[in-house]
């Protein structure tokens, strides 16, 4: 597989970082996990179609894991039309929303919901088609109103999870315990609401080839690059920028 890490930034955008976004590519699809940044751009300048998109998964409602998802959806609708995929939201506000800016910004189109199929989605989740096995697996980043999830990944028989933003500090232990249970091929963590302090005492536990910070501010990059270095865990620990590939 293939995986392109289109947006790395924490909650907002820096002059070289994109709000999260990852796009996961196999056997000629791609999967999108989140859609902080303009995807429509960074799906092109990847070297993707969207012809190649088969879902996107978001793991909450905040506007750094989402934005982008507008004018993707917007091109899917009235130019690229043979665009075929599903798209995962976490609240029946957000497809309004979508649904609101496509009826202003073409009046009288018909939305095409066979091809762009929108779900919300709920703790209990499951997307599953020949490539991928996707589920939400709740965290406690917003409140019990709002759902929150990581997203537990198996595609050509190994195991990625994205931890999705959690709780500030870790306060509420919402690092998803898959991770000490199962045996990952990569674990992609944010760092954004939490720094390595809190951090450490879930990765003596995990079970990972590879660990990888994203999300983070500026001003953690040097704790990131100090853990690495460290060689003080039994697995590469990565913090990829914008535009970075990894391939196993
Ligand atoms: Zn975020
Ligand atoms: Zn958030």
């Amino acid at each position: 597989m293939k995986i392109t890490f289109m947006g790395t930034s924490h909650g907002v955008p820096s002059s070289e970082r994109y709000c999260s976004s990852t796009m996961i590519q196999t056997n000629g699809s791609a999967y999108i996990i989140d859609a902080g940044a303009p995807i429509t751009d960074t799906v092109l300048r990847s070297g993707a179609v969207f012809d190649d998109v088969r879902g996107i998964f978001t793991t909450h409602c905040h506007g750094d894991h989402i934005d982008g998802i507008f004018h993707f959806i917007d091109l899917s609708q009235w130019y690229w039309k043979n665009t075929n995929y599903d798209v995962y939201l976490t609240s029946e506000a957000v497809i309004n929303a979508i649904h609101a800016v496509l009826g202003a910004v073409s009046p009288g189109a018909k939305f095409p919901e066979d091809r762009l199929r929108l779900h919300i989605a709920t703790p209990d989740t499951v997307f599953e088609d020949g490539n991928i096995k996707l589920s939400y697996i709740p965290t406690k980043h917003i409140n019990e109103h709002h759902l929150s999830a990581a997203l537990d990944i198996e595609i050509e028989g190994k195991r990625v999870l994205f931890t999705g933003d959690m709780s500030q500090k870790l306060a509420k232990d919402d690092f998803p315990k898959v991770a000490f249970e199962k045996e990952y091929d990569l674990i992609v963590c944010e760092l954004a609401h939490f720094g390595i302090p809190e951090v450490m005492p879930y990765l003596d536990r995990v079970k990972t080839k590879r660990f990888c910070f994203t999300h983070a501010s500026e001003r953690k990059f040097g704790d990131i690059a100090d853990l690495a270095a460290s060689g003080k865990y039994p697995f590469e620990i990565l913090h990829p920028k914008d535009g970075d590939v990894l391939e196993f």
